[in-house]
């Protein structure tokens, strides 16, 4: 992406020394902060008190009115209704109706400045095996440059990054800030944003941005920031292959008859082709540098055993963010220790394609089809079922937000931003995109290598949190002073 590479002016080094010195300032009260929310244990799940994500939602909206971005009557939590389309709703949640509590709070622009929409949620995943944390989840501990709890990185510290910025911003400006903001901090987004979709719909007179924040992703280390670029999309469906109108006995019509298992063994395998690259004419890839990774640290990340070698051709990260993958992730068929020796008369199995980012949903799904139909052999009967699809995304690299944000993150981490792509989906961001295709959308994040999110022992490194306020801070003043 170097060559369409462009750098935006840097910021007035005045301004940039005292945004610096604010964030610094303020770092104790944000840490202090931060921990009060880790305290707060907000599982969206059903199956876990409602009350703990209510109480997050009261903590963050007095956050966002400690600001002083926000009027008074400008800050509100918001429940909508469960999307049409979400499958698992429980039935605990279904007498409701109603998502997990969000907050929204909103200040128009003024004097024709931009308008910014801050993302993040405060609602987070089960804590797991109490026994596999080293201190307990939800009392926030701080080890060498960590601050260890459920949530610590995963997203409170992206909710304190919204919040910090907006203090440091309002500091600087007071009340002459014209850049309009929309903070939108979601109650339920490790449980499926159930209502995500309705609540766009509902409130999107109040979200219309020119740029979206999105402080939910990773960094490429404590030291070196990403921005994400791009995500691959999704397509899942299940395959049926069925060959014969009863099971007989292998022994009688083997070698004549052909069993279920025999065609889709063959289709599946038509799949990919010897290098082990994806084989369906109609499936793009997309093109652009990747960062350097060896097979060998594959090897190692994926844990390979001695021996096995790694599959696709092109640069690694090209493989696993802008080239399309096929996994088979289960099969319907007799287990060894039930298997008879009998003809199979029907297999069915899940398979899941990731697809690449510019390419959507459907047209993937039909190229994918298209593929299985022609090459089912001995006319063995196909069926696919339970199909759904999700488009990729991809940011416009050279628009001018991503410029901003480049400069904001080399001002604000003294390093060049890696652009990255993410090999799985982020669902929400293909909704975002989707109900504001004008917008540009930025995925940022607080979370490093050593983060584990959603494990045991999930940290935020406080250097990155400085730094990702910094430069968040940084990014909002140069929205505010845009011309
Ligand atoms: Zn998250």
């Amino acid at each position: 992406m170097t060559d369409t590479e462009q750098h935006s002016t840097a910021t007035d080094p005045a301004l940039l020394d005292a945004l610096r010195e604010q964030v610094q300032g303020a770092l104790p009260a944000t840490i202090a902060d931060l921990s009060a929310l880790v305290r707060l244990p907000s599982v969206s799940w059903s199956a876990f008190d409602p009350a703990n994500v209510r109480a997050s939602a009261e903590a963050v909206a007095d956050l966002a009115r400690s600001t002083g971005v926000f009027g008074a009557d400008d800050v509100r939590i918001i429940r909508s209704a469960f999307d049409g389309s979400t499958a698992a709703v429980a039935e605990a949640d279904a007498a409701t109706g109603l998502g997990q509590p969000a907050v929204l709070a909103v200040r128009p622009a003024r004097n024709g400045k931009p308008t910014v929409m801050l993302y993040a949620h405060h609602d987070v995943q089960p804590q797991g095996d109490d026994a596999l944390w080293e201190t307990p989840p939800f009392e926030p501990t701080l080890r060498g440059d960590r601050l260890y709890g459920r949530g610590a990185s995963d997203d409170k510290a992206g909710v304190m990054t919204h919040i910090a910025s907006l203090r440091a911003i309002h500091a600087q400006f007071g009340d002459d800030l014209d850049l309009g903001v929309v903070l939108f901090v979601e109650g339920e987004e490790e449980f499926g944003s159930r209502s995500f979709r309705t609540f766009l719909r509902e409130q999107k007179e109040h979200l219309a941005a020119d740029v979206i924040v999105v402080a939910d992703s990773d960094n490429w280390s404590v030291d070196v920031p990403s921005i994400t670029v791009s995500l691959r999309g999704n397509v899942t469906f299940k395959l049926t292959l069925t060959t014969l109108e009863h099971a007989s006995h292998s022994g009688m019509f083997g070698g004549a008859a052909p069993d279920a298992m025999i065609p889709m063994v063959k289709l599946l395998s038509s799949l990919h082709d010897d290098a082990g690259s994806v084989a369906v004419e109609g499936l793009t890839s997309y093109d652009a540098d990747v960062p350097d990774r060896t097979d060998d640290e594959l090897a190692a990340d994926a844990a390979l055993l001695p021996g096995v070698r790694p599959i696709g051709t092109g640069a690694v990260l090209s493989r696993m963010w802008f080239q399309p993958s096929i996994t088979v992730t289960g099969m319907d068929v007799p287990s060894v220790a039930n298997a008879s020796n009998t003809l199979l008369p029907t297999v069915s199995a899940r398979v899941s394609v990731r697809i690449a980012p510019g390419q959507d949903g459907p047209a993937a799904y039909a190229a994918v089809e298209r593929h299985l139909r022609e090459h089912v052999p001995f006319g063995a009967k196909l069926e696919i079922t339970e199909a759904d699809s999700g488009d990729g995304f991809l940011v416009d690299t050279a628009g001018w937000a991503v410029q901003e944000a480049r400069t904001a993150m080399r001002e604000g981490w003294g390093a060049e931003a890696v652009e990255q792509g993410i090999g799985g989906s982020i669902p929400f961001v293909s909704d975002l995109a989707a109900e504001f295709p004008e917008a540009q959308i930025l995925v940022t994040g607080v979370e490093d290598p050593d983060t584990r999110a959603h494990s045991p022992n999930e940290s935020q490194h406080l250097g990155v949190l400085h730094r990702a306020i910094a430069s968040e801070t940084i990014l909002l003043a140069r929205l505010a002073t845009r011309s």
